[in-house]
């Protein structure tokens, strides 16, 4: 089949890539011909109907997309995993409504759309909170932690008039993510929970199976999935964010798409989430998500590239770079690794250390 992707970065990179050996072709909107994606099919540069024209499936890399412009490609050609997963996770209100609607336990939260409601909500929730975009926010970008009162005239100020909300803050134990699968006759498949370490509000590290997990954990995760991939009706790969805390799973946020913590899929599970969402929205069997390994890890690469022989002499290390240009904070690639024990694991990892924050 000819999927179209709306995007040609790093996410539309490895989809192609998983694509390819099922005989799929894969065209892509950029805004230019130097992204990612570029040589990995047909590049269509800010030109939608090319890309509609070329496509029998379209879908799309990153969630702050216009829904008005889907609206518009979905009556010629199939938009998978849906508008109404892009309507719902392209919007942090919208989303925490539907965790709400779903008894999926999730922070206190209240919409903010001056300094005089953000006073009223700081009443209601409590300090501390956090203020965040409702809209486009990404990699910790558009929020602002606020501890006193005293913060919020400055905290208002930053969101700069956008539609905002306020949430409490949550003392979680550890950050996870659950990534899932959904097909077009409802067969879901699910990945292990896996742990994920974040600096200065970017991904770094993950590991796959996230460790001491209790199997009710797994079980309590996947049922908040399902209701939410049933409820959206998503087809491919949809993402939940979560803390663990002491009194169990809070949801975060969803990403409509495939994650970078679930990066590690790509020699860690025995099939991809590049490969499950590109299966789902083809109409192929969904395959195994079971991990190659017992101890998985992946490390990003952030802002400069560093010594990337170091990941190259590890047999047990997988080097992925995204053809992009070194800039701070930019994610320019990952090394995955796989391991048969705890201790293989930390030692490829220690081994690595150059790549992970000081
Ligand atoms: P990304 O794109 O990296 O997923 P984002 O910009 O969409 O991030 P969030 O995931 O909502 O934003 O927040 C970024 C990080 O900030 C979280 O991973 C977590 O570490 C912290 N954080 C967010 N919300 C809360 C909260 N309510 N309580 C405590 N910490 C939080
Ligand atoms: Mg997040």
């Amino acid at each position: 089949m000819k999927v179209g992707i709306l995007g040609a970065g790093q996410l539309g990179r490895m989809l192609a890539i998983a694509g390819h050996p099922l005989n799929h072709q894969f065209g892509f909107l950029g805004n230019s011909h130097n992204e990612p994606s570029s040589l990995l099919g047909c590049m269509f540069v800010n030109d939608n109907e090319s890309l509609v024209d070329f496509a029998d499936v379209i879908t799309f890399e990153n969630e702050n997309i216009d829904v008005n412009d889907v609206n518009e490609v979905i009556k010629t050609v199939t938009v998978y995993p849906g508008v109404e997963s892009l309507f719902t996770t392209q919007h942090r209100g919208r989303e925490k409504d539907l965790f709400d609607q779903l008894n999926i336990p999730c922070a206190p939260y209240k919409m903010v759309n001056s300094e005089q409601d953000l006073k009223q909500a700081v009443k209601a929730i409590g300090l501390p909170a956090i203020l965040k975009t409702a809209t486009d926010g990404y990699d910790g970008k558009g929020q602002f932690l606020i501890h006193n009162v005293n913060q919020i005239t400055e905290a208002w100020s930053s969101m700069k008039e956008k539609e905002s909300i306020l949430e409490g803050f949550v003392n979680f134990k550890r950050e996870l993510s659950l990534i899932a699968v959904r097909d077009t006759n409802n067969n879901h498949k699910y990945y292990p929970l896996v742990e994920n370490t974040h600096h200065n509000g970017i991904l770094r590290l993950t590991i796959a199976p996230a460790q001491s997990i209790e199997l009710e954990v797994q079980k309590t995760a996947e049922q908040y999935m399902q209701t939410l991939l049933d409820k959206m009706n998503h087809i491919g790969i949809l993402t939940i964010e979560l803390f663990e805390t002491e009194n169990g799973l809070i949801a975060n946020e969803m990403a409509p798409r495939v994650h970078n913590s679930g990066h590690w899929s790509i020699e860690g599970a025995n099939t991809s989430q590049f490969e499950n969402h590109v299966r789902a929205i083809t109409n192929m069997p969904l395959g195994d998500t079971t991990p190659t390994h017992p101890f998985c890890a992946m490390i990003n690469i952030i802002g400069e590239i560093g010594n990337i022989n170091t990941a190259l002499n590890i047999s047990n290390a997988h080097l992925h770079l995204y053809d992009k240009k070194e800039r701070a904070n930019r994610k320019l690639g990952h090394i995955n690794i796989t391991a048969n024990s705890q201790d293989e694991l930390n030692d490829s990892i220690k081994k690595l250390s150059d790549f992970l924050p000081k």
